[in-house]
């Protein structure tokens, strides 16, 4: 599908995706940007990628209208949001090319059947996950309380539905397991070990519809509460048989799913040695990557200009990147004072500082622990860009 490219009716080719927030919105910028134009389908009226669409569907994800609405608009279609109706992608699939497909959006959107994923191409990925225990019944809650000590302490995770760290709850002993359990409503679980991590890092993989594979170098993340809140992108971030392992593990989990799109596959480093120099695979994202937000201002082809390469069957290109970069994420907690007063950062002096980008999604109020935007920190080298994000740091306390 190329950009200029027109349907029978005349209309110009345009790419959808199932989802309106800031990962859509950067989506439809590098789609716009090829000339392609838009449909994004989300229920919120001022959704950060409806509002720079050139078709917002606003409607229920499961909708069967707007379903039908978006694939008679579009020749290919997305998804932005790992919790979409796998349903509903599978409706799409009826008539559209849909670009992760439902089966393998479905398998990221569940813990159990991800970690069963990992475990069935452990061989040619070379990396297990944490150990742990499937809780989905009554006796399985007690099989672990008995028989599970070696997982404690251990965190207890729900199956479905988490993310920046929502839905967990950490166990110390075995004794707060019933308690955790009922707290997360008795749905389905796992429970993992803690493992004791030296760092985290990810790996965006882009995959095409012939099988073509680009990866990024692996990109080491700093979290704080769960939430992702700084991105390391250069050479030496991490030790470079850990960067090619994890690279190399992501593409395998990639191909082995058949996956077609942008993945994002998130490691822990442990420092046991155990598993292939530490490396232990956690989840894996059906989407870009907010750990991967980097690539917009760093790398000559981004995150998202690859998932739309990938969607439309363009040719995937070797991502190059040109210069080392810190991600900063910006929760709305930098727009509240000390006192607790909204007062909006002070982007003068944030800006005046050299190689700084700053990327805003347009939500309409700031909140607590809610994503408004990223600030990239490029330059001509590690200590300098180094220097920059620590001083925009401090700016945005
Ligand atoms: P989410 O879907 O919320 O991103 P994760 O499983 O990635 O859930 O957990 C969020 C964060 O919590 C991780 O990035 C890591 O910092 C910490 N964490 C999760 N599981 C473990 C574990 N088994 N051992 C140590 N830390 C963990
Ligand atoms: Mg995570």
């Amino acid at each position: 599908i190329f950009p200029g490219s027109k349907d029978a009716a005349g209309r110009r080719a345009t790419l959808g995706v199932m989802g309106g927030g800031q990962l859509g919105r950067m989506f439809v910028h590098a789609a716009q940007r090829l000339g392609y134009f838009t449909a994004v389908l989300d229920p919120d009226a001022k959704s950060p990628a409806g509002l720079v669409s050139h078709h917002h569907i606003q409607s229920d994800y499961s909708d069967p209208a707007g379903l039908a609405q978006l694939a008679d608009l579009c020749q290919a279609i997305t998804t932005e949001f790992e919790n979409v109706p796998s349903q509903a992608l599978q409706k799409l699939a009826q008539t559209r090319p849909v670009a992760p497909g439902a089966t393998v959006v479905g398998i990221a959107q569940n813990r159990i059947e991800e970690k069963a994923h990992f475990a069935a191409c452990a061989d040619i990925s070379g990396v297990t996950c944490a150990p742990y225990a499937v809780i989905e019944t009554p006796a399985q809650l007690q099989a672990a309380l008995e028989g599970r000590t070696d997982l404690m302490p251990g965190i207890l995770k729900t199956a479905r539905m988490g993310y920046d760290g929502k839905g967990q709850i950490r166990v110390k002993t075995t004794s707060e397991l019933a308690a955790a359990w009922a707290e997360l409503g008795g749905v389905a679980c796992v429970l993992e070990k803690m493992l004791p991590l030296t760092a985290e890092c990810s790996v965006l993989v882009a995959r095409g519809w012939d099988g073509q594979v680009v990866s990024f170098a692996p990109q080491s993340n700093v979290h704080v509460e769960g939430i992702l809140a700084v991105t390391h992108a250069y050479e030496g971030n991490m030790p470079p048989a850990l960067a090619t392992n994890a690279r190399d593990a992501a593409v395998a989990i990639a191909q082995h799913l058949g996956y077609v799109g942008v993945l994002c596959v998130e490691f822990f480093v442990v420092d046991d040695g155990s598993t292939h120099g530490g490396l232990v695979v956690n989840e894996m994202a059906p989407r870009p990557h907010n750990s991967g937000h980097y690539t917009l201002d760093a790398c000559d082809a981004s995150q998202f200009d690859m998932q739309v390469h990938a969607m439309a069957g363009l040719p995937l290109p070797k991502p190059r990147q040109h210069s080392p970069a810190i991600m900063l994420n910006l929760l709305g907690d930098v727009w509240f004072d000390a006192s607790g007063q909204l007062q909006e950062p002070n982007w003068q002096a944030v800006l005046s500082l050299p190689g700084t980008h700053l990327h805003l999604y347009g939500k309409s109020e700031a909140r607590v622990g809610r994503k408004m935007g990223h600030l990239t920190i490029t330059g001509p080298d590690i200590a300098s860009v180094k220097t920059v994000a620590r001083r925009a740091a401090e700016l945005l306390r």
